[in-house]
Formats: C-alpha cells, sequence, structure tokens
C-alpha cells in the first residue's frame, strides 16, 4: 500500500518551525503522518522547515497561538510546543510569553475540543523554580517566584499545565503533560542563548566561555533524539495519562563541568570569563524518571558525551556557513 492509500494521521504540531518542533516534524512525516507546522517564527525560523516543505503531507501556517485558530479538516493529535524556551528570548517580551503559555493553551485545548483530538503540551521542568529538592519528583510543587525575570515562563507554563488538568476533567479532551528538562541537539539555533549553544559556539571560535556565577549550579541534559521518542510514546498512551510526567535525561553536571567537556571535545584553549548568576536562576536540576520509565517502558539512551559529539558538528557548519551568533560572541 502506498503512503497516500493508508489512512494517515493528521498532526498539528505548534511551535513546529523551533529547535525541538521542527525534528519532531520531520520524524511525524517520517513516521507516515500528515503535519500542519503552526508557528509565528519568534524564536524559529523557517530554514529549519525548508526541507520538509517539500515533502507530501507537509503544510506550514504562520500563525501566533495567542490569536484562535481555525484549521480545516480532521486533526488527530496536536503538540503544544510554541513558546520560546531560551531565558533571554522569553524575556524579551514577558508579556507575550505569558500570553503564550495561557492564551495559547486555551486556543489549541478549544481545537482539540472541537476537532476531538489529543493534545500534548510541553510544559517544563522550569515549574519546579528553583527546587529544594532533588531528583525532581512529580509530585514536588516546586519553589517559583511568583513575580522574578523568569516567572512570565514558569508561572505561564504552571498555568497551561493547570488549563490540560482542568479541560481533561471540564471537557473530556485527552491531556498529556510532558515535564522537559534541558534538551539539546543538532538544529538548535546558534543565537539560540541557551548554555549548551553558547558554550560550544564560543569554544569554536576561540571566544571565551561565558560561565554565569561561579558554575557550580547543575543541570540534567537530555539529547533531542531521546526526548522525541518519549515525546510520541506519551501522546500514544491511554486516556487516563492526563497527569504530569518528567522526559529528560538524569545525569547531573555542574554548568563548570559542561564547559570544561566542551573545550576537551572541541580541543578548544577559549578562556572562561565569569560573570554575576542571573537571578532565580535555579542552582540545582535532575529529573526523577521512575514515572516515564513505568508509563512509557522508556529510557534516555545516548550521554551527554555521545549527544554532544552529535551536535559540535551542527554548530561547527552554522558557523561555516555564517549563521546567526548570539551577542555574548558577536
Ligand atoms: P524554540 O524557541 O526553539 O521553539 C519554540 C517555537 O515556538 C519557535 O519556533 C517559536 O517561533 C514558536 N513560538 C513561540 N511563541 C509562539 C506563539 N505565540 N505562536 C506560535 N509560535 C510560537 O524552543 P524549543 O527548545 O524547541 O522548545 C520547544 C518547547 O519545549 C517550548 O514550549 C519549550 O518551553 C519546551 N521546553 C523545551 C526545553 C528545551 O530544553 N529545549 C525544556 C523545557 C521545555
Ligand atoms: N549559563 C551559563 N552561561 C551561558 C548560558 C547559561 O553559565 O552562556 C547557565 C545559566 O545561568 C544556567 C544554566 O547555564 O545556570 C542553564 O542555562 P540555560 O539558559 O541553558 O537553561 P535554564 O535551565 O537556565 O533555563
Amino acid at each position: 500500500m502506498t503512503r497516500r492509500e493508508r489512512p494517515v494521521s493528521r498532526v498539528l504540531v505548534a511551535g513546529g518551525a523551533g529547535f525541538v518542533g521542527a525534528r519532531l516534524c520531520a520524524r511525524l512525516l517520517l513516521n507516515g503522518s500528515d503535519v500542519i507546522c503552526v508557528d509565528n517564527l519568534q524564536t524559529g525560523h523557517i530554514s529549519n522547515i525548508s526541507t520538509l516543505e517539500c515533502m507530501p503531507g507537509f503544510s506550514f501556517i504562520k500563525h501566533d497561538i495567542t490569536v484562535p485558530l481555525r484549521v480545516n479538516g480532521r486533526i488527530d493529535e496536536i503538540y503544544n510546543l510554541a513558546c520560546p524556551a531560551s531565558p533571554p528570548r522569553y524575556q524579551i517580551n514577558p508579556v507575550h510569553t505569558l500570553k503564550t503559555s495561557v492564551l495559547g493553551a486555551l486556543n489549541l485545548l478549544g481545537l482539540a475540543r472541537a476537532k476531538g483530538a489529543r493534545i500534548l503540551q510541553a510544559s517544563t521542568s522550569e515549574i519546579y523554580g528553583d527546587p529544594q529538592s532533588s531528583p525532581q519528583t512529580e509530585g514536588y510543587h516546586g519553589n517559583v517566584n511568583p513575580v522574578g525575570p523568569r516567572s512570565c515562563y514558569d508561572e505561564g507554563k504552571r498555568a497551561a499545565e493547570t488549563l490540560f488538568r482542568d479541560y481533561g476533567i471540564q471537557h473530556g479532551v485527552t491531556t498529556k503533560i510532558a515535564r522537559i528538562f534541558n534538551t539539546y541537539g543538532p538544529g538548535m539555533a546558534p543565537d539560540d542563548g541557551r548554555v549548551v549553544s553558547n558554550f560550544i559556539i564560543q569554544a569554536i571560535s576561540g571566544n571565551p566561555i561565558s560561565i554565569y556565577g561561579d558554575g557550580s549550579q547543575t543541570r540534567s541534559f537530555c539529547y533531542v533524539d531521546d526526548l522525541l521518542d518519549a515525546l510520541m510514546l506519551l501522546m500514544a498512551t491511554p486516556h487516563e495519562v492526563s497527569y504530569p510526567v518528567n522526559l529528560g535525561n538524569d545525569g547531573e553536571f555542574t554548568i563548570a563541568e559542561l564547559a570544561k567537556i566542551v573545550l576537551a571535545k572541541t580541543g578548544s584553549t577559549a578562556n572562561i570569563i565569569y560573570s554575576p548568576i542571573p537571578v532565580d536562576d535555579p542552582q540545582q536540576r535532575r529529573p526523577d524518571l521512575t514515572l516515564a520509565r513505568r508509563v512509557l517502558n522508556w529510557e534516555p539512551k545516548v550521554t551527554l558525551n555521545d549527544g554532544l559529539d552529535q551536535t559540535i558538528p551542527w554548530f561547527r557548519a552554522q558557523l561555516k556557513a555564517g549563521t546567526r551568533l548570539p551577542e555574548v560572541v558577536a
């Protein structure tokens, strides 16, 4: 049977021109789904989806999800990945970031309800704020400043989780909540501003590595393809799996360790410069993955070492092509 003769699922990916979204669109197309990518191109780029645009079954709608969206025809699944994820990016227009999480979630939940589609929310480890217990389990309610520079993102994502829960209960929509921990990989924008992209770009261009604070804060880094496996498995779970599930990699590294690894892997002799730690920057972060392992029968497979080996060549190619660089090295 050819692809067109098969009953094809029709999947909407909001934020589909971003780092994770574009790779998800590609995976869904390869799996035989039709994909509608919706993005306002705020932090995403057309270049991320240019190779997909000639594939049968792919369509792109430039749209801001803070505005209700009409889509003709059937939709089976909606992934809501629309939201800038990098702290410097989401802090540029904090009111819009909050609107994206709250109004955007409402609009997409309404669409899911109208179409009878299941819907997955890309939530975040940021809902735990600066956690006072580690590793973070889904039962931990977090330590979030409601009035700080990160609040637009953290509180927006928290409110979106509430909306997902309540739409499930009140309207019977099948909802999924993925609490995603720091994810990296090929496809990240060089000017994204997050730590993995900054350090690699700085190292390969011979600019100083910018550590904020003393580098003792920790993060757990997940390779993008491990995350995509988990997101697709979570989407396929029974209706009852509507509770939040942590997704990430539970290896924990200090930011100073990450800098050392990146310098060694790139063969760079760049210096390290230290600057003050941003307000409310979480001191430690590591997912408890017990629930994901049990419910999804999934395990992150790619170590930081192997994931960086996949990612560094991507940034070398971007640098060669003269793609946008972060201000810290420009
Ligand atoms: P990204 O910034 O590369 O992608 C986000 C995409 O959403 C971009 O294409 C952007 O243009 C689009 N977008 C933003 N606001 C929009 C709006 N109002 N309407 C339509 N499109 C909009 O970020 P990413 O790393 O790919 O993250 C994807 C999702 O996963 C985000 O929701 C993020 O909060 C979540 N997440 C990511 C990580 C991570 O480490 N990558 C961690 C936790 C959560
Ligand atoms: N960080 C850093 N240098 C950078 C970018 C980030 O030291 O150039 C630190 C940041 O202060 C934080 C950690 O790296 O402690 C992860 O930052 P990122 O922005 O990637 O994601 P976060 O988990 O903070 O949302």
